[in-house]
């Protein structure tokens, strides 16, 4: 229903209409990429559906607005292997052409999520993942540190001599943070990250489909690290 393509995917569109004859409203809450994210839950007239992967835990969500919420573990929650599913039972059964066993999501419901063997070391640790979020004051407190660690580095980004972020500042990720030489230093974009990586930073290039640098942090990225990667942008740029 709506693309920022003509801008590089750097804003989430605005002001469109989802048609009334449309079966659901599909949307990826937050893109790894291009570092947006939509952190509200969208009013729709149509069942709504999501792909959480890769924010889900970092705010509080209205499950009841949703027919469908699912997300890979591996970004907040656990190893890859396991997905989460959050659907309700009336958004079941309805399509009436067929669908294999394994998609169905009756299948899994029915055998308790057990219709073939479960990856016990992820679902454990899930387990375990999920009681350190209550016991850290719950997903408020996560989102609380999401924010703080995000602002720390967008903060470095804006003020920033060298750096330029890459996405509108009202849709930024607070998951994805993109960033990218500006353009009189762009020659300096390898340097940077051999710098990065004689500090012990690694995984700051980003994406192979656009470039430039992307730090991704996560749940389980503690402030100390993003901090540790402001002071690293910081010597850069005083080098330079
Ligand atoms: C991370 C992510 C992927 C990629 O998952 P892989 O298991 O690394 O292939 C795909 N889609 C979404 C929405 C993601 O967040």
């Amino acid at each position: 229903v709506a693309s920022s393509k003509e801008a590089n995917f750097s804003y989430i569109p605005k002001g469109y209409t989802v048609p009334d004859d449309v079966d659901y409203f599909h949307f990826t809450s937050n893109n790894t990429i291009y570092g947006t994210e939509m952190r509200f839950d969208p009013d729709v007239n149509v069942p709504l559906v999501a792909d959480m992967s890769s924010d889900i835990f970092s705010r509080p969500i209205d499950v009841s607005k949703y027919n469908v919420i699912y997300a890979g573990a591996q970004k907040n929650l656990a190893p890859a292997g396991v997905t989460i599913v959050i659907v309700k039972e009336e958004a079941l059964g309805h399509v009436d052409r067929a669908i294999p066993t394994m998609l169905d999501y009756r299948t899994h419901i029915k055998k308790g999520s057990m219709f073939n063997t479960p990856p016990c070391l992820p679902i454990y640790s899930a387990l375990q993942t999920l009681k350190y979020y209550k016991e850290m004051g719950g997903i408020k407190e996560m989102e609380k540190r999401d924010l703080e660690k995000a602002a720390i580095l967008y903060d470095a980004i804006d003020s920033s001599k060298i750096f330029v972020g890459t996405a509108a500042h009202e849709d930024r990720s607070i998951m994805n943070v993109c960033f990218v030489m500006k353009e009189e230093y762009k020659d300096l974009e390898s340097e940077f990250i051999e710098f990065a990586s004689s500090q012990g930073m690694v995984g700051i290039k980003g994406h192979r489909s656009v470039g430039g640098f992307r730090a991704s942090i996560y749940n389980a990225m503690p402030k100390l690290s993003v901090e540790a990667l402001v002071a690293t942008m910081k010597e850069f740029e005083k080098k330079h």
